[in-house]
C-alpha cells in the first residue's frame, strides 16, 4: 500500500469523465487500498475520488469523521434518487485552502458495487450524502466550485472544515 500524491487544480485529469470499473482485479484492489490509505494519511480527510490520485476510474472511498477507518468503499457508483435542497460549506482536498457554498441534496440514494463487487444500495443524509454527491461528481469531471451560484462565497479554510 501506498500514499499516493493528490493531484489539485488545473491538473486535466481532474476534468476528464471517467471509465467504468469492469472488473475489480488486482490493480483495483490495489488502487482501493492505496486510496484508503491516502485517505487516513492526513486528519480532516473525508472522501477520495480516483481521479485525485491520478487513475480515471469510478472508485470512491469516503470515511466519516470519528468512523475510525469504517470506510464506505464504492466502486462505479450513480446518483438514483436526490431529495430536498440545502445550502452547505464544502472543500476538496484538490482545491487545497479553500471552502465554498454549494447547493447540496438533503438526501440521496446511490447504488454501486462494494469492494467484493456485490450490488449495494446506500441511502444517506447530512455528511455523508453530501460527500457521495461530491465524489461521484469528481468521478464526472465536476468539481464544487462549478455548483457555487456565488463564487464570491469562496473562502480560506478555517480547521473546523473538512475537504473531500
Ligand atoms: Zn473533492
Amino acid at each position: 500500500m501506498a500514499v499516493l500524491p493528490i493531484r489539485t487544480l488545473p491538473d486535466p485529469v481532474l476534468r476528464r469523465k471517467t471509465k467504468r470499473v469492469s472488473t475489480i482485479d488486482k490493480s483495483v484492489k490495489k488502487l482501493i487500498a492505496d486510496m484508503r490509505e491516502t485517505l487516513h494519511a492526513e486528519p480532516g480527510r473525508v472522501g477520495l475520488a480516483a481521479p485525485q490520485v491520478g487513475v480515471s476510474l469510478r472508485v470512491t472511498v469516503i470515511c466519516l469523521p470519528g468512523e475510525g477507518e469504517k470506510d464506505v468503499i464504492l466502486v462505479n457508483p450513480e446518483v438514483v434518487r436526490r431529495k430536498g435542497e440545502r445550502l452547505v460549506s464544502e472543500g476538496c482536498l484538490s482545491i487545497p485552502g479553500y471552502v465554498g457554498d454549494v447547493l447540496r441534496a438533503e438526501s440521496v440514494t446511490v447504488k454501486g458495487l462494494d469492494r467484493a463487487g456485490k450490488p449495494v444500495r446506500i441511502k444517506a443524509e447530512e455528511l455523508l450524502s453530501q460527500a457521495l454527491e461530491h465524489e461521484i461528481d469528481h468521478l464526472n469531471g465536476v468539481l464544487y466550485i462549478d455548483r457555487m451560484e456565488n463564487l464570491d462565497t469562496l473562502r480560506k479554510i478555517e480547521p473546523e472544515d473538512t475537504e473531500i
